[in-house]
């Protein structure tokens, strides 16, 4: 078998199978801003990725697609539902974001999590070649730097965690805690996206296992583990060129002629779900309908909210509020052949995203809380210069980026409606110069960036430097 000197483990492949029209399977990549980041790195050292294929079939052998080394992991119907669905997205995902909704805490799920994550580690220490650079990706996959690192003391570990990592107080609640933070230690580097996360990480270490450190290294088992804040970042000359597309114009142009050429469109970009703050988004809208503020006809909001795991309990309730208010302003205050909210629960194309940027006015972006939040800077990235607004929650790590943004506290609403106003009344001249601070950072601060950071970071070693 192959061996690879650089592999990246993420919980799903780079690749979707599809059924052609004669009826035949096929891979195909499905383009994402992680695989573009890193595969001229794998490209350049015959890299390897594991992942989940997607579907509860039998194990792939496995394969090269453009110049990666793909290496399917199985998952079963039941592992699906309680490593998945149920560990990783009803107990930790909640968990690490605040417990905005209540985190689930099921035996038989920490058991699935255990089991899959030691699949994935046990296929990464099969490709890894001798002395070979590990990197491990998000909160599905906790476990597998330890249980990697104690079959394969040889490699170079790393793990970045996509998500937000939470405060001790809430780190504290969940049942197997110690086993995900040692599982977490197992890594050479740590990495978030950003500063506060890997604080909460290192204060943990010492609360919950004693461990000592300094500024942000541990010392653990007499190795050293780093953290640090890395935050990811979109491909920006990419979705630049999209944007600026005379095909992707037209459409903006269409669809601001489609929704009557208001005077203003406010759009909502999520996948469905409630760390994203979309309720709170159309209550603000509607009060200022209510309140006479905006006009129908004048002020228009375009929402998408991305079908998102759909088995999972919490997303099905939220499902039922989003469009119970969707429903309830378009009832008040839509008039036939003009509503106030265009909803659509569907998955958009990048192309008719960068569409929709182009043409929105406001961008809302409203998390109660998010690691990162890639739509706020892609809406910048298609402004070209023609100005626009984006709202941003103080809560989406974007914020610490993105300063010239319209900021606002989600949890307060006459905060977020003030934000809103303020975004809607802003002249074009002052949005252009925020714009334009926001989009030079975003050329230099791109994902291309954000790889080679960590990547440097982890190769730098410590004890060899003898410092
Ligand atoms: N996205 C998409 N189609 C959709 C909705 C979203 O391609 O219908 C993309 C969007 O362009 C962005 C990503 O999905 O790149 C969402 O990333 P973000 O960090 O905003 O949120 P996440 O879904 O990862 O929590």
């Amino acid at each position: 078998a192959q061996r690879s000197s650089f592999v990246v483990v993420a919980n799903r492949l780079p690749v979707d199978e599809v059924t052609t029209t004669d009826g035949e399977k096929q891979w195909r990549p499905s383009p994402g801003g992680l695989v573009t980041a890193l595969h001229p790195v794998l490209a350049q050292h015959r890299g390897t990725w594991i992942g989940w294929a997607g579907g509860d079939g039998p194990a792939h052998d496995p394969f090269d697609l453009e110049g990666i080394h793909i290496h399917p992991v199985p998952l079963s119907a039941e592992e699906l539902e309680r490593y998945y669905e149920g560990q990783s997205n009803a107990t930790i995902w909640p968990l690490y974001h605040d417990a905005v909704e209540t985190p689930v805490y099921k035996r038989r799920w920490r058991e699935a999590y255990r089991v899959v994550n030691h699949r994935f580690a046990q296929a990464a220490a099969e490709v890894a070649a001798e002395g070979a650079t590990v990197w491990v990706q998000d909160y599905q996959l906790q476990l597998v730097p330890a249980m990697l690192r104690e079959m394969r003391p040889d490699l170079r570990i790393g793990f970045f965690l996509h998500i937000p990592f939470p405060p001790i107080e809430l780190f504290m609640q969940m049942p197997f805690r110690a086993e995900v933070l040692r599982g977490l230690l197992g890594a050479d580097l740590v990495g978030f996206q950003q500063r506060l996360a890997a604080q909460n990480f290192v204060r943990l270490a010492r609360h919950l296992l004693g461990l000592r450190y300094e500024g942000q290294s541990i010392q653990v088992d007499g190795r050293r583990v780093k953290a640090g804040a890395f935050p990811i970042s979109i491909d920006t000359a990419d979705m630049e060129k999209l944007a600026a597309d005379p095909a992707v114009q037209a459409r903006a142009k269409q669809i601001r002629a489609e929704l009557g050429d208001p005077k203003t469109i406010v759009l909502g970009v999520d996948r469905l779900d409630y760390t994203k703050g979309i309720e709170l988004r159309l209550k603000a809208f509607r009060e200022l309908l209510a309140d006479g503020k905006l006009n129908v006809g004048e002020a228009v909001m375009v929402q998408v909210a991305t079908p998102s795991r759909e088995r999972v309990e919490h997303y099905q309730t939220l499902r039922v509020r989003v469009e119970r208010e969707v429903g309830r302003i378009n009832g008040e205050f839509g008039r036939v052949g003009t509503p106030a909210v265009h909803y659509l629960h569907q998955s958009v194309s990048k192309q008719e995203l960068a569409a929709m940027y182009a043409a929105a006015d406001v961008m809302m972006v409203t998390p109660l809380r998010d690691g990162m939040n890639l739509v706020a800077k892609e809406y910048i990235a298609c402004r070209g210069d023609t100005g626009g607004a984006l709202v941003l929650s103080e809560f989406a790590g974007a914020a610490t980026e993105l300063r010239q943004a319209f900021l606002c506290n989600p949890h307060d609403p006459d905060g977020v409606k003030d934000a809103l106003l303020r975004a809607v009344g802003a002249e074009r001249p002052e949005l252009k110069r925020r714009m334009r601070v926001m989009q030079r950072h975003l050329r230099t601060h791109d994902v291309a960036r954000w790889a080679k950071s960590f990547l440097d970071e982890l190769a730098v070693d410590d004890e060899k430097a003898g410092d």
